[in-house]
């Protein structure tokens, strides 16, 4: 028998590995799920507005400067994906913002920056992937919304809606995309460890802290865990669904 040398063995494997395009993956929720797929052998694709150097620290990833609101460019990087990698396994949407403002002092220009990346550049990626998982009669997508969207807080106007608009999106996305054999989930994370809540005041994060079931706040990699989950055949049967990963907060 003639053994292949180890490299071609190794190329061969990793031609065969699946194909995750994570947007948002330079931060937070989004770099702990481009960790993950590396370690489970996944190739990984990001969309983000810059490579952070934490990206660039986590392994061989193709990274495309993406700004999620723009559907030319979603088209764009999902067509790159697919022609480097010839096909499409999972689509995580992370891009993420958020602004905070009491409604009656509200500002148009807000509520359509927040609706405009959390809620039309998760349209914009599953539109663009929609054709590619037709095609392919396969595909896992999930999206972050947020545990804001299942109970609504003080001052976060623009961002509960969005985030209700991607559980709701999420639904549409499922009944229109199960015909293809493709799973569309939500994540709705409670708070979490990340870049964004950084600037959070201590006592706030103490009191979100304490209403979880748990006593804990969520680290990244909580939120990846049950993404990757949902990305998994273990998961077949999953659809149309927004998960809490809250510690038990809205328990
Ligand atoms: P993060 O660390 O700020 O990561 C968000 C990433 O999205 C950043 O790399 C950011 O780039 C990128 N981004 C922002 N606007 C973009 C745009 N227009 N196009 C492309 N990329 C864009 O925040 P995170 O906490 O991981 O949040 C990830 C997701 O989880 C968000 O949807 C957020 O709403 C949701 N979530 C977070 C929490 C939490 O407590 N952290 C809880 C519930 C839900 P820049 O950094 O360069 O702006």
């Amino acid at each position: 028998m003639i053994r292949k040398p180890a490299r071609e063995l190794w190329k061969a494997r990793k031609r065969r590995s699946p194909v995750a395009l994570i947007t948002g993956g330079a931060s937070g929720i989004g770099l702990a799920c481009v960790r993950r797929f590396l370690k489970d052998g996944w190739r990984v694709a990001v969309a983000d507005l810059r490579p952070t150097p934490d990206l660039k620290a986590a392994g061989d990833v193709a990274f495309f400067k993406a700004d999620v609101r723009s559907l030319p460019r979603a088209n764009a990087v999902v067509r790159a994906v697919v022609k480097r990698w010839g096909r499409l396994d999972a689509l995580i949407l992370c891009a993420g913002i958020s602004r905070a403002g009491l409604l009656e002092k509200a500002k148009i220009e807000d509520w359509q920056a927040v609706l405009d990346v959390d809620l039309t550049g998760v349209f914009a990626y599953l539109r663009a992937a929609a054709t590619v998982f037709e095609t392919q009669k396969s595909g896992k997508v999930v999206a972050v919304s947020s545990t804001l969207a299942l109970r609504a807080r003080h001052g976060l106007t623009a961002y509960i809606a969005a985030k209700a608009g991607v559980i709701g999106l999420v639904r549409a996305a499922a009944r229109d995309l199960g015909r293809f054999g493709v799973n569309v989930n939500a994540v709705c994370p409670g708070l979490v460890n990340t870049p964004l809540t950084d600037p959070m005041p201590a006592a706030i994060k103490d009191r979100l802290r304490d209403e979880t079931a748990l006593g804990r706040i969520a680290e990244p990699e909580d939120v990846a865990g049950v993404i990757r989950f949902l990305c998994s055949g273990d998961a077949r049967h999953v659809t149309g669904e927004a998960i809490r990963v809250d510690g038990g907060q809205l328990a």
